[in-house]
């Protein structure tokens, strides 16, 4: 990519999330990621670019020395920041302008710093040799998988209705989606293939901002906000119909849609189940803990014929999760600790560089939150390290997960037939090669903290008020 000579017809509008907006090049396996403002501040940027350039070189280091270490890197692509041209940025502002989502255009691209997160573009991999039909892409947002602690929570239903399901009443109640998903995180996460595919199920059913397919870089499924439609899950299974129908059913050349599905969930749950890597993690049984099960679920516990194998060691969604935990002390817990922090920056402004509070995101800092001492002792350091604890968990609960199926070359048909490898392949699901990334890893800004009470206040009151009497 020659930064100098961008022209604005070798990008394309790729998709965008509440932060950021993502063009993809139509070429080469790159995305740009730019930053996006309210749309009141259109005229008036709210930061500087060399502030930009900071804030995007701070979402670098905090992936790739913060969440790199705790996800594993062979999961994490960090990117690096890039200065484009103020005239291109300008030009493709308005060329993608018209394919945005409406709900999504409160917010503008930013036009001023120039500045901008180059990645490698995860939906469209480059492949090594031809594929029958185009990768298939599954980026799943899979929220928070744990209950907090009895500890340190004032309302005893947040320790038996995950943060998500009560979100999903409080959604529904403000208008924001017509209806409630039944995804719960805690199935997904749980490391038990039943419970597994009723989650990945219900993200089908009602993907809201939780999952997108994409068919050779492109998105072919996702949710509108506020629309009433849900998305059309013909067309998605049209899509995916050639990918499986070498699988069980192929003997009658048809397959039904009940089918096609079910080799799909099983084919994603198992590119779930797989993806391992780098060292460190224990493994986190909570089943022991009754913390594992959401009661909003409407997983029938019964159902489980094989206990509850939990997720391997260093399994990615363990990875996740493990991280998530680092929210070891709830909202409720932390905030004390996050005001201890901000009066002691009131009175001493000068600790904010040494407390690490903006960053650098480095080794130190990465330091810092891995030895956190587990008592209380009354120091600033301890409130700090707690609260960059939090502000990680809180990234490990807001990430992606982009899961790449990379249909596998032509079977022979050739050689002695009946061997046994070909046997067993014959009454699966055609064969894919996986693999699985980690997105969406900035860092959060201190002052989401207070923010963060607030609206856990607003869910679990709503929750309260209607809880269970919502479809
Ligand atoms: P959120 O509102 O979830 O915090 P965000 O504004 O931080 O989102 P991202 O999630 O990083 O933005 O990016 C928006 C979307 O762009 C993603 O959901 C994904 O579909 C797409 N995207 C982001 N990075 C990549 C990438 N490297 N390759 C392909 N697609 C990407
Ligand atoms: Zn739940
Ligand atoms: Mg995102
Ligand atoms: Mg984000």
């Amino acid at each position: 990519m020659e930064l100098d000579r961008m022209d604005e017809n070798d990008w394309k509008y790729h998709g965008e999330g509440n932060k950021s907006l993502v063009v993809s090049h139509v070429q080469h396996c790159r995305v740009l990621r730019l930053l996006k403002y309210p749309a009141e501040d259109s005229e008036n940027p709210p930061q500087t670019a060399e502030q930009a350039f900071r804030q995007i070189q701070n979402i670098v280091d905090f992936t790739s020395n913060v969440m790199s270490c705790l996800l594993g890197e062979k999961f994490v692509h960090s990117g690096e920041v890039v200065r484009l041209p103020l005239e291109f940025v300008r030009q493709l502002s308005i060329k993608i302008q018209h394919q945005r989502p409406a709900w999504r255009c409160d917010k503008v691209m930013d036009i001023y710093s120039g500045c901008a997160l180059c990645l490698p573009n995860l939906t469209s991999p480059t492949l090594h040799q031809p594929t029958p039909t185009p990768p298939l892409c599954i980026e799943i947002k899979p929220k928070c998988g744990f209950l907090p602690s009895p500890k340190h929570v004032s309302k005893d239903i947040k320790t038996r209705v995950c943060r998500y399901c009560m979100h999903q009443h409080y959604k529904v109640a403000k208008g924001k989606w017509k209806r409630r998903s039944l995804y719960c995180p805690l199935d997904l996460f749980s490391g038990n293939r039943q419970r597994m595919h009723f989650a990945i199920r219900h993200l089908i059913e009602e993907p809201q901002n939780n999952l997108k397919v994409f068919k050779g870089g492109q998105c072919i499924y996702s949710s509108k906000e506020g629309s009433d439609e849900s998305p059309d899950t013909n067309s998605l299974l049209h899509h995916l119909r050639p990918y499986f129908l070498r699988g069980n059913n192929r003997v009658n050349g048809h397959m039904t849609t009940k089918a096609v599905l079910n080799d799909f969930i099983q084919v994603l749950g198992n590119a779930l189940m797989s993806a391992a890597g780098g060292d460190g993690g224990q493994v986190t049984d909570r089943t022991g803990e009754g913390r594992s099960f959401c009661e909003a679920s409407l997983f029938n516990r019964e159902r489980i014929r094989h206990g509850s194998q939990g997720l391997p060691t260093n399994n990615i969604l363990s990875r996740i999760l493990q991280t998530q935990m680092l929210d070891s002390l709830d909202i409720e817990g932390l905030y004390p600790l996050y005001c201890q922090v901000e009066q002691h920056l009131q009175d001493f402004p000068k600790d904010r560089t040494g407390l690490q509070i903006d960053g650098p995101y480095d080794q130190n800092f990465l330091e810092k939150v891995q030895k956190c001492s587990m008592e209380d002792d009354g120091s600033v350091e301890y409130a700090a390290a707690k609260v960059h604890q939090y502000r990680i968990a809180m990234t490990a609960k807001d990430c992606s997960i982009m899961v790449t199926l990379v249909p596998s070359g032509e079977e022979e048909d050739d050689d002695e037939d009946l061997s046994s490898q070909k046997r067993l392949r014959d009454f699966r699901p055609q064969a894919f090669s996986s693999s699985v990334s980690v997105l969406d890893l900035d860092p959060k800004p201190l002052d989401s903290v207070p923010r963060q009470l607030r609206l856990d206040q607003k869910i679990v009151s709503c929750y309260l008020r209607t809880g269970g009497t919502l479809p």
